[in-house]
């Protein structure tokens, strides 16, 4: 795909690029761009990847997934973003899904990952951010209170992405008021919602319309009953059962972000080849030339630093610096890479059928969400370099 512009030296998981970019080959920049017309979810997209497993991948074998390792799984994000798709619609089964296995009991991972696995039931949709805290998680308002066999749950989400197309949701609510513990990061709960029994019942979801087609929405909770087996793990403990998995959420989108890095990358430098003004190529130009070979440069350092994040993570390795890293210089590399191609396509950047303004419009989410880039520097400058804490 890339032949010529050097992203494949040293390429892993060759099949599973060539296989993932064949299904992409049916959903061309017409398809996604009639879904933004209709605010629409790209269903058949979806469906085709799960036909193919891929949205199964992380799920182990014995509980019908393909049980690969997590690099595999970015690979898997990455090629679906190089070949100017977008994985937002049915990323987040992949990394939500590892609340369920790592803390689930047995019987909660029996009865939903093989349905996760095959189809059958999606989880999607992972309420954690409320209009009142935002970046401070712990600072949430919805309450989850024990009611007998139930909990009865109070409170509000925002940009709870996809809840209209999940039938689970991973919810973060209160258990135990912030003035009854021991530290904040305590009396919260994780709980696996079916949003088919709950919708109209408790549970209002409406849509949110964004500046990209991310199918987000706003979750009202009004007294919503949810059987007390909901819950995931020990009851108080859901915030550090989110932690967990959050390495894991960085690595994953850290490659979503390089894959639209290199669809950007190789746009740019294809049109910067073929456009003449003033009689020669505009990529003769090195005002046009040089954002583009330093986004190709910023790629590739971005992507081995998500590929040693990985490694440590396969290793079972502290990876919490890389990890965050990654995300951060890949959402950095894609949106500069962006920003190259605008300026290289002039005018034709802004016309809708090249593209590229939807992916540049998409790819500048990266560096807001799921965490900010000012958080991961706080994070690095606190725990990697021991810097003092600013909040
Ligand atoms: C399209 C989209 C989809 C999303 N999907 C989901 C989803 O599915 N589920 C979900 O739970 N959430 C989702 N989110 C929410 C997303 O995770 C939050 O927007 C993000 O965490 C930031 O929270 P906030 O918007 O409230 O910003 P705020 O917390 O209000 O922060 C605003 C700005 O201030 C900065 N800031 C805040 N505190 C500090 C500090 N101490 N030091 C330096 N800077 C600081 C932040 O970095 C940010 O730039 C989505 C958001 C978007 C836009």
């Amino acid at each position: 795909m890339d032949a010529g512009i050097g992203f494949d030296a040293g390429e892993d998981y060759p099949e599973i690029r060539e296989a993932v970019q064949r299904i992409c080959a049916g959903y061309p920049g017409e398809y996604w761009r009639g879904l933004e017309d209709e605010r629409a979810y790209p269903t058949e997209f979806v469906n085709a990847l799960t036909e193919a497993g891929y949205l199964a991948a992380l799920i182990p074998e014995e509980y019908g997934g393909s049980g690969m390792p997590l690099r595999a799984a970015a690979v898997i994000l990455e090629a679906i973003h190089e070949t100017g798709c977008s994985a937002g619609a049915c990323h987040a089964q992949m990394y939500i899904m590892g609340a369920l296995l790592r803390h689930g009991s047995e019987e909660q991972k029996r009865h939903y990952l093989p349905k996760i696995a095959s189809g059958a039931l999606r989880l999607q949709a992972f309420g954690v951010t409320e209009p009142g805290s935002g970046t401070d998680t712990t600072s949430l308002r919805t309450r989850a209170v024990r009611s007998g066999g139930e909990y009865v749950v109070n409170g509000q989400k925002v940009w709870t992405s996809r809840a209209l197309q999940s039938d689970l949701m991973l919810l973060l609510a209160r258990t135990a008021p912030i003035d009854q513990v021991e530290k904040r990061t305590l009396g919260l709960s994780i709980f696996l919602v079916d949003l088919r029994e709950v919708r109209g019942r408790g549970c209002e979801i409406r849509p949110l319309p964004a500046m990209i087609n991310h199918n987000t929405t706003e979750v009202f909770f009004q007294d919503m009953r949810i059987p007390a087996s909901s819950l995931i793990g020990e009851e108080g403990r859901g915030f550090y059962y989110i932690l967990d998995g959050m390495n894991a959420e960085r690595i994953l989108l850290a490659g979503e972000a390089i894959g639209d890095a290199r669809y950007f990358t190789r746009r740019a430098r294809d049109y910067a080849c073929e456009r003449e003004i003033f009689g020669r190529a505009i990529g003769r130009n090195q005002a046009i030339q040089f954002p583009i070979a330093r986004a190709y440069a910023e790629t590739l350092a971005a992507d081995l630093v998500n590929r040693k994040a990985a490694a440590l993570f396969e290793a079972g390795r502290d990876c919490g610096a890389e990890a965050n890293i990654a995300k951060l210089m890949s959402s950095e590399a894609a949106w500069n890479a962006a920003e190259a191609a605008m300026q290289t396509f002039g005018g034709f950047g802004f016309a809708r059928e090249y593209d590229i303004e939807r992916k540049w419009r998409e790819c500048r989410l990266f560096t807001t969400a799921p965490i900010s880039t000012n958080l991961i520097l706080s994070y690095v400058g606190q725990h990697v370099l021991g810097m003092p804490r600013s909040f």
